[in-house]
């Protein structure tokens, strides 16, 4: 990736990337003291354009993020999803895209706290499709590092010094030869994993960690839950869920905007279900594919086109 070349949105307004810089007293930098989102564009070869999926979702997400923070956007949801896809269309970005928004305390200064500080936004966005090399299964394995509570830092926020919280448990799964980490809460039940919600399929049910275990409320996580319900006609219960029903799953998905769909093959070495992908992954990877590209409307997600070219005429 070349980020030089790449347009940001920084101070307010569109710049070249190695003209947004950041001094080293930056509170945010010193203290971890921004929220941020993940969002993405998805390349539709049908229509020949680029639709970020659900602009208005993230920010609402960012907004409550930011309000736990004691900051606020500079604009409504809405015009920063515009914002969003006219970035998009200034790095003319043909292929799917990973996007970036930070909101972070700006001010250059010393001392703990979140009042009586600066803030700004800044938003980057370069090529991307994939976060995780999932299509084999993920090798999971559970964390020794237990999820970050409610009452210490709101893993419902999705605070950027949080996520020292998931490095934790990513980078031991990886130097233990596992793929990713499944994080439970303090009291032991599942939460999920370092960046991406989790669905559990056993005997014909689907549950998912209710929003009270603390987990970030997942706009996939949303999507995934309606898919299930109406393509497979099983509702999805939210609920504590213990670590030993994931080792007696038929199927375990994790889902997120960075992980897209992702099935586990296997958890603390024992292989879950047949070990293949199962009817549940395949069916929700193909829906949320169509969902995300366009193809399938029923769900009514908000799919925002950046270079709104015209529809392709049918050969
Ligand atoms: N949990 C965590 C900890 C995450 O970082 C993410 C990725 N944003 C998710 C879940 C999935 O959320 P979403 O579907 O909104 O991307």
């Amino acid at each position: 990736m070349q980020l030089d070349d790449l347009i940001v949105y920084h101070g307010g307004e569109f710049k070249p990337y190695p003209e947004a810089k950041l001094g080293l007293l930056t509170h945010a930098f010193n203290y971890g003291t921004g929220c941020f989102e993940g969002i993405r564009a998805f390349w539709s070869d049908d229509s020949a354009e680029l639709y970020v999926f659900e602009p208005t979702a993230h920010y609402r997400r960012l907004a409550a993020s930011a309000k736990l923070l004691l900051m606020d956007l500079p604009f409504v949801p809405d015009q920063l999803a515009d914002i969003t896809a006219e970035l998009c269309r200034r790095n003319g970005f043909r292929s799917d895209v990973y996007i970036r928004p930070v909101l972070y305390k700006s001010e250059e200064t010393f001392g703990v706290r979140l009042d009586d500080l600066e803030h700004d936004l800044s938003i980057a966005a370069f090529p991307n499709s994939k976060y995780l090399d999932s299509n084999e299964g993920v090798k999971a394995c559970v964390s020794t590092w237990r999820r970050l509570d409610d009452n210490a830092e709101p893993a419902r926020a999705k605070i950027t010094g949080s996520y020292v919280n998931s490095a934790l448990a990513k980078s031991e799964a990886r130097l233990n030869g596992f793929d990713e980490a499944i994080m439970l809460t303090d009291d032991g039940h599942v939460s999920e994993s370092s960046a991406a919600n989790l669905f559990v399929a056993r005997d014909g049910t689907v549950a998912t960690p209710a929003v009270a275990h603390n987990l970030l409320e997942g706009i996939t996580r949303r999507i995934v839950a309606q898919i299930i319900a109406r393509e497979l006609g099983v509702p999805v219960v939210e609920r504590a869920i213990d670590r030993t029903e994931l080792y007696s799953a038929d199927e375990v998905l994790m889902c997120g905007t960075g992980v897209g769909i992702a099935w586990l093959r296997s958890l603390d070495h024992r292989i879950i279900g047949t070990g293949a992908a199962g009817p549940l992954a395949t069916t929700v990877a193909r829906v949320y594919d169509d969902v995300t590209r366009g193809r399938d409307t029923r769900f009514n997600c908000e799919l925002r086109a950046v270079h709104n070219t015209p529809a392709l005429a049918p050969a």
